[in-house]
Order: structure tokens, then C-alpha cells, then sequence
């Protein structure tokens, strides 16, 4: 459990078992190597090989192509523990819980053969490049297009902000099939990092995560054959991206949370400890009556996130309510990092500390996966077409 205070009905004692195996993994494989890894802006390809022989990269895919076949539960195991301790290095969940869903819903037989078992043993990594230096929340503009030859496809263009971008071997790369400001207007191709003409620009500078590696994209003159473009059919990107949605927002909900919960659990044992005026910093009321607002918001949230993880397991969960929960985690997490590193002192502005890396990190989830604006939109679009109201959301 991550957090005492709320015990937590979801899992099973083999999920229970698991979150130990991920837990020792975590302090052995990765919280020795982190700080390193921060150094040099990526995270070894050792670290996903040792991951993908732990069963911790891609648990939910069938066996058929080299997965456990496991339910989403089992995934958010592997979330929860990383994020409790401020592994935000490795890029794992946008490997496991958006390409790989991804390849595994709209993926060809031969495609899904050769590279998810690849992806479950942490031989491939792979990335979602969708942003580009002048289109993010509005993908629409894109203008990485990808022209139709009798061989297959020539994508040109740029992308940004692209995780796993410097290690990865594998992208979905958005581009437009159809030269227009339109939903249909854009695809989804497999690229893969050694076909000629894509190239790798800058691992770029963050204020967080600085162990993730997060790159430009080049994609100059780049042939792919027919069978790459994802799903067969001209157009489907946006539809195909939408299906992903509600995994999505959740995996990001269930991350903040648990973020969230690490750094209270940090700042309660800081707090304890802690000495000033002849007095423990936890004797002052405003000590307390801060770590009883945060506990509050974290059990609301806990409450909301497990509730959702049940319908989402069901096969319930609706974008807009992901959204909901994306849109309220991320702000949570961003109040809690503050309010806990200001307890710390001027010692949470030091990076040593993990509540300073902890706020840093904070600042991008209500940017990156949709922001929270675009998460707002999405709530009362919703609203207003349950009450058949007319409203100008372009
Ligand atoms: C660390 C990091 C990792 C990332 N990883 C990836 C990745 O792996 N793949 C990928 O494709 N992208 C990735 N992104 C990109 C991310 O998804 C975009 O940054 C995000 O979608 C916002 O786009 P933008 O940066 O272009 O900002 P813009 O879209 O230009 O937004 C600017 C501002 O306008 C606001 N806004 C947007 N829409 C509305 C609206 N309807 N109403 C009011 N205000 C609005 C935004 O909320 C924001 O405040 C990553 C970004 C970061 C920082």
C-alpha cells in the first residue's frame, strides 16, 4: 500500500506480491542509478531489459505476443511504485500504457508479431510523437505530412517534446495524409529510429524529470511502406488517438496520485523530525492543520482514483470523466508539492532533495497528455451536449 490511512479493496495478493517484486526492483535497478542518470538526461537500456525480464514493461499484453496477459491493475503497480519514490527517469508507462495499446489495438498481425514481444522484454522502446514546435494542444495544425508514393509513404517534418525520444526505436508519428485544417486529416505511421532520414535532434534542457529524455524529431524525406501507416486506413489518427484517451488520462491520474502521496509520506517524516524554537515542527498548528489539508485532498483523491480504476476495469470509463480525474490529480499534485516543500524549508529548494525534484516534475502533468484547459474543454463540451447545448469550442 502506498498510503495506511485508506485501505485499498482493488487488489488482489497477487497484485500484492508483484508490488513487491516492482518495489525491490525499484531499489535495486533504479533509485542506485538515478541521480547518474539525471546527469546525462537519459536512463540506460539496461534499466528496460532488467525491467522487461521483472515483468514490469507492457504486464497488460496476451501472451500471445510475449506479454502476461495481466489486468490493468497489474500496470498500475508498476505506475504507482515508480512514482512513489520519484522514478520519473524511465519512460515506461508512455511505453507500456500508450504505444503499446496502441500497436496492440490498430496494429497489423505482422507488426504486432515482431514488435510487442520486443517491447515486453524491453529490447524496443518506443515513443508517441504527436507535438510539433507549432502545434500541441491543437494538433490540427500539424504540418508534418506523410505523401503517398506507389512504394508506401514520405513523411517530412519536425517533432517536439518527444519522451523517450533519444532512446527510443520505435515512434507513432503523427502526420497529415490530407493537407487541411480537418479531423481526418491526419494518420498515425510506424517509424522506426533507423529508417533513413530520421534523425534525432537535441535531448532537451527541462526544469524536471531530468533523467527522461525528452527530443526533437526529424523526419526528412523518411519512406515507409504501405503497411506502416497504423490501421490500414488513411485519416484515422485522431480516432485512433481518442481510443487511447481514457487509459491515458487514468495512467496520469493514477502517477499524480501517487506522486502526490510519496512526497506527503516524505514531508511527514521531514516534519517529524524537524527542530526549531525549542519545538518539533510538527508542535505548530499550522504544521498540522497544512499535513491535514493535504491528507484530505490525497484521500479525495485516492477515493476518486480507485473508483475509477473499477469502471475502467469494467470497460466504463468515459473520456471526459478520465479527463475529470487527469484535470484534478495534476492540480492536487501541484498545490500538495508546494505546500510540502515549503515545510521543508530552504531545504526543499535544494534539487538533493526529493521534494524539490518532486515540485519540478509536478509543474509538467498539467501541460504534458493534454492541459489542463484542454482537460476543461473536454468536461463541458461533455456537459453541454448531456443538456444539448450549443457552444463555440473551436
Ligand atoms: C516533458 C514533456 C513531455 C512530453 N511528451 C510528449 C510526447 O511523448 N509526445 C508528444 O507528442 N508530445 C509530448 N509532449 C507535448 C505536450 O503534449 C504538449 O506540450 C501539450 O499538448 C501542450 O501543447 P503546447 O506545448 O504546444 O502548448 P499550446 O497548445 O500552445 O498551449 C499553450 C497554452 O494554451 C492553452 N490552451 C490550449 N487549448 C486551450 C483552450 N481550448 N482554451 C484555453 N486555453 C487553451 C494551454 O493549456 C496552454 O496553457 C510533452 C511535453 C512535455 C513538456
Amino acid at each position: 500500500m502506498i498510503q495506511d490511512t485508506m485501505p485499498r479493496r482493488l487488489f488482489s495478493p497477487e497484485h500484492d506480491m508483484f508490488r513487491d517484486q516492482v518495489r525491490r526492483f525499484i531499489d535495486a535497478e533504479v533509485l542506485p542509478y538515478h541521480d547518474q542518470w539525471d546527469e546525462e538526461g537519459v536512463v540506460s537500456r539496461e534499466v528496460w531489459e532488467k525491467a522487461g525480464a521483472a515483468g514490469m514493461l507492457c504486464p497488460t499484453v496476451p501472451e500471445e505476443y510475449g506479454g502476461a496477459g495481466a489486468d490493468y491493475l497489474f500496470s498500475v503497480v508498476v505506475m504507482e511504485e515508480m512514482a512513489r519514490v520519484g522514478a520519473s527517469g524511465p519512460g515506461f508507462s508512455i511505453h507500456s500504457e500508450m504505444a503499446a495499446p496502441y500497436l496492440e489495438r490498430f496494429g497489423n498481425e505482422d507488426q504486432k508479431s515482431l514488435w510487442l514481444p520486443k517491447f515486453v522484454s524491453g529490447h524496443a522502446i518506443s515513443g508517441i510523437a504527436l507535438t510539433e514546435p507549432g502545434a500541441g494542444s491543437d494538433l490540427r495544425r500539424m504540418s508534418t505530412s506523410a505523401r503517398k508514393t506507389n512504394a508506401g509513404y514520405v513523411l517530412n517534418g519536425q517533432k517536439v517534446f518527444i519522451s523517450n525520444g533519444q532512446i527510443g526505436d520505435v515512434f507513432f508519428v503523427a502526420a497529415k495524409t490530407k493537407d487541411e485544417y480537418a479531423t481526418d486529416s491526419m494518420s498515425l505511421f510506424l517509424v522506426e529510429a533507423d529508417t533513413p532520414g530520421f534523425t534525432r535532434g537535441k535531448n532537451l534542457k527541462k526544469i524536471g524529470a531530468k533523467a527522461q529524455d525528452t527530443s526533437e524529431l526529424f523526419f526528412d524525406n523518411v519512406e515507409v511502406p504501405h503497411e506502416n501507416l497504423v490501421g490500414g486506413e488513411e485519416g484515422q489518427g485522431f480516432f485512433q488517438l481518442i481510443h487511447g484517451l481514457a487509459r491515458e488520462r487514468l495512467t496520469i491520474a493514477v502517477s499524480s496520485l501517487a506522486k502526490s502521496e510519496g512526497v506527503f509520506r516524505d514531508t511527514v517524516a521531514y516534519v517529524a523530525d524537524r527542530e526549531l524554537f525549542h519545538k518539533k515542527l510538527t508542535d505548530f498548528q499550522n504544521t498540522q492543520f497544512k499535513l491535514a489539508e493535504v491528507h484530505t485532498e490525497l484521500t479525495v483523491g485516492r477515493c476518486m482514483v480507485d473508483r475509477l480504476l473499477e469502471e475502467y476495469v469494467e470497460g466504463e470509463l468515459s473520456a471526459e470523466t478520465a479527463a475529470a480525474a487527469k484535470l484534478w490529480t495534476t492540480e492536487m499534485q501541484g498545490r500538495t508539492v508546494d505546500t510540502c516543500l515549503q515545510l521543508f524549508g530552504g531545504w526543499g529548494y535544494m534539487w538533493e532533495y526529493p521534494v524539490a525534484r518532486a515540485y519540478a516534475e509536478a509543474r509538467v502533468e498539467r501541460i504534458a497528455g493534454g492541459s489542463s484547459e484542454v482537460m476543461k474543454s473536454i468536461i463541458s463540451k461533455s456537459l453541454f451536449k448531456k443538456m444539448d447545448i450549443r457552444a463555440d469550442f473551436s
